[in-house]
């Protein structure tokens, strides 16, 4: 009945459901994969490993039975699958780029797992090619059965009691006239959903009311879109309508200027996430934010210099996550680039930690040498105040554009000490071309990358280098 029941009678139904207690609102079986989830964050090193080199080898076992790549993959390199087992064994198995996953992807799809029990999700593919892939539905439920994303949640102190607002990617359903609705509130999961489409003026007003009326102590989105929403209020001079504890960031690179204004306005910490639509990978920083913590029962993280693993020195982040058997991505390239360390966290955590260096897929400029230069460095809001909105986009290698949204204000003085901080930035290596615009748009999941690679950069040749930096 909830699907075709008009929004008004859903919010109703949803309300009565709302009020049933946390266990009957979430499911008992929700609650036990917390509580184990939580347990195995505090074994030992040892216990985490031996249960990984378990979960690994059922992957495995699974991959070579029932997924026609890897049997092929499997017999062409004569890898006998009992002999993987465990995360050193691993490496004698080809990494998985982005490209197989596209030209194989039929033969990535496990045999034995019913076309009901899995679901067909893409990619958002800001690079302008989107990626396809199978989940498991059991993973997708409806209610946030994810007790990984509630481990992170435990970790900034929010709890399924807890009222929360996101700003990201949700479609709000529209009026029945045709009108569009901003924000609206789930009582089952005491979520505020405040729509990152939009983030206009008029928006950004209702979101304000909106805070102040659910009065949520935890916020959670897109980096872009909280810096527009904390830019704004301030801006107007807007003291935070709801005493926020604590701020979740994801899927988009959380930069350093952007963590400082959020933190400030709100006057909490930031905990940011990790993690990749093709949903291989998951690492979140804890209350220490010293790094983020690999979620080693997850999956097993690597970092791969000239195809070898490596730890304590940049690398490509190599993933496999272990419990997703309707297509199961082992050893797949992420792009991204990150920092494995040895040194534990003063949390106590075994799990391993990751920096990230801000180097994630696609995020580097290539200079006219072939030079990847992290997109991190890039500060122009420390440049100039009079910027509402700036994104690169390159094509070709050694060149890109820059395109500016103005503020009031903006003068010939502000793009030169644009230039000169790039010119600084960039060591020379990049031209910087400025075209102002009256808007940028966000991508098809309301995210605002601050780079658009057309460029291939499938095959990192160097580590990313960070000039002025
Ligand atoms: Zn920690």
């Amino acid at each position: 009945m909830m699907a075709w029941a008009p929004y008004e009678v859903k919010q109703g139904l949803k309300w009565i459901y709302g009020c049933l207690p946390v266990p009957m609102r979430y499911g008992r079986s929700f609650l036990y994969k917390c509580r184990l989830a939580e347990e195995r964050e505090h074994w030992t090193a040892a216990a985490l490993a031996a249960y990984q080199n378990e979960q690994l080898r059922f992957l495995i076992d699974h991959a070579y039975r029932h997924v026609p790549y890897y049997r092929t993959l499997f017999d062409r390199q004569g890898i006998e699958p009992a002999s993987i087992r465990n995360v050193e064994d691993l490496h004698r198995i080809p990494p998985l780029t982005k490209e197989d996953l596209r030209s194989h992807f039929s033969d990535l799809i496990a045999l034995n797992i019913q076309k009901k029990d899995r679901i067909l999700l893409a990619t958002s593919g800001t690079s302008g090619r989107p990626l396809r892939f199978y989940s498991e539905r059991r993973h997708e439920a409806y209610v946030d059965g994810d007790a990984y994303r509630w481990r992170h949640f435990r970790w900034g102190g929010c709890t399924p009691y807890d009222i929360r607002a996101t700003l990201s990617a949700y479609r709000i359903p529209v009026k029945r006239n045709g009108e569009r609705r901003l924000t609206t509130y789930d009582p089952i999961k005491r979520l505020l959903i405040l729509s990152a489409y939009d983030l206009s003026r008029t928006a950004i007003h209702s979101y304000a009311r909106a805070l102040e009326k659910h009065q949520p102590s935890f916020l959670h989105g897109y980096p872009s879109a909280l810096e527009a929403l904390t830019g704004f209020l301030q801006a107007e001079g807007i003291p935070s309508p709801t005493p926020v504890r604590a701020l979740f960031t994801q899927s988009e690179v959380l930069y350093p200027w952007q963590r400082t204004l959020i933190e400030n306005y709100f006057g909490c910490k930031i905990y940011d996430w990790y993690g990749m639509e093709e949903r291989v990978i998951a690492a979140a920083e804890c209350e220490q934010h010293s790094g983020l913590h690999v979620f080693s029962d997850y999956c097993i993280v690597e970092t791969l210099k000239d195809d070898s693993p490596v730890i304590g020195v940049e690398g490509e982040i190599v993933s496999t996550r272990l419990d997703n058997f309707a297509m199961p991505l082992i050893r797949y390239r992420t792009g991204d680039m990150g920092v494995l360390s040895t040194t534990p966290c003063a949390c106590g955590r075994n799990l391993p930690l990751l920096r990230l260096n801000g180097g994630r897929d696609r995020n580097f400029l290539v200079g006219r040498n072939g030079e990847l230069i992290s997109i991190t460095v890039v500060d122009i809001p420390h440049a100039t105040a009079h910027v509402e909105q700036f994104q690169f986009m390159q094509q070709t290698q050694g060149k890109a554009l820059l395109r500016i949204v103005k503020k009031n204000g903006f003068s010939d003085h502000d793009v030169e000490q644009i230039q000169q901080e790039l010119r600084e930035k960039f060591a020379g290596l990049v031209d910087v071309t400025v075209e102002y615009t009256e808007t940028i748009e966000r991508t098809g999941r309301g995210k605002l990358p601050l780079l658009i690679q057309r460029l291939r950069l499938d095959h990192l040749p160097h580590g990313p280098e960070e000039p002025g930096r």
